[in-house]
């Protein structure tokens, strides 16, 4: 049994028994976790967070190696983050990040890059007055590209010819397909190079890159699609944050997480660099 400490971001958060809470949370040195925190829903609490969803902490935990679920006996809260529920939209973009990020990450596969990314931009939601429509297109962006899921950008996933200008962008295949492939979906559109180009720099970018805001808004809806196909469940959190009329509907803190699929069909685009096989 190893005791280790760690930075952690509260994905999920489940009531325990009666005065307890068992949690998803990404950390930065173990990766994705789940623990079990004892006692910290009695008042008065004895630990220095109640590991609300969303907040940055610092935590001890057991790792028994014989569970999945090890034992938090310390936590300390960092930053709540309290900003980000000030405002719908961003409280629904942070819970996307966050569900996001809980269906495309393995347990226990340390990847320092994702939970870095995952928190400067809620510190960055937090901070107000950032564009909510690039941070969010950058982070689902960069996120896929981190997991190894990213859509093929300059290959089509039909034949696996090189596209340069002329692709198109199908739904139903998840990608980019060349004229010569258009027959397998006709509805597909045609892709701008400039989205293309945008796309694959977002990928590889620290920080979220200034864009037309019709721009984004394509990359947005071009990303949302290639989630709902790529998804084996559609997160919650993309599904409530566009109501009926655009109203936005805070998720549900106890949604079970979307996952993805587990084995791509023939048809579908082999990642670029697949880090391990998702569960
Ligand atoms: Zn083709």
């Amino acid at each position: 049994m190893g005791i280790h400490t760690a930075e952690a971001i509260v994905l999920r958060r489940y009531p325990f028994r009666e005065t307890s809470i068992t949690l998803t949370c990404l950390t930065d040195q173990f990766g994705k976790l789940k623990g079990l925190v004892k006692g910290i829903r009695t008042v008065p609490n004895r630990y220095r967070s109640m590991m609300e969803s969303l907040t940055i902490n610092r935590i001890v935990f057991y790792d028994t190696h014989s569970s999945q679920l090890h034992l938090i006996s310390q936590c300390d809260l960092l930053n709540p983050l309290a900003e980000l529920q000030r405002d719908l939209s961003m409280a629904c973009l942070a819970a996307l990040c966050a569900e996001l990020t809980d269906a495309v990450t393995p347990i226990g596969d340390p990847q320092p890059q994702l939970y870095y990314l995952l928190k400067q931009t809620l510190e960055r939601l937090a901070l107000g007055g950032a564009d909510l429509t690039a941070t969010r297109v950058h982070f689902v962006a960069r996120l896929l590209r981190l997991v190894g899921f990213q859509p093929q950008l300059n290959e089509c996933i039909g034949c696996g010819s090189r596209v340069e200008q002329s692709g198109f962008w199908s739904i139903g295949q998840g990608g980019l397909i060349c004229p010569r492939c258009l027959h397998e979906d006709p509805n597909a559109e045609p892709a701008s190079p400039s989205m293309l180009e945008t796309l694959a720099a977002l990928s590889d970018a620290a920080q979220p890159i200034a864009m037309e805001q019709s721009l984004a808004c394509a990359l947005q809806q071009r990303l949302d699609e290639f989630l709902r196909w790529r998804l084996e469940r559609p997160l919650k959190s993309l599904i409530r944050g566009q109501g009926a009329g655009g109203e936005k509907i805070l998720p549900t803190p106890h949604a079970p997480p979307a996952r993805l699929l587990q084995s791509p069909g023939r048809a579908r685009p082999t990642p670029l660099a697949p880090k391990h096989h998702l569960a």
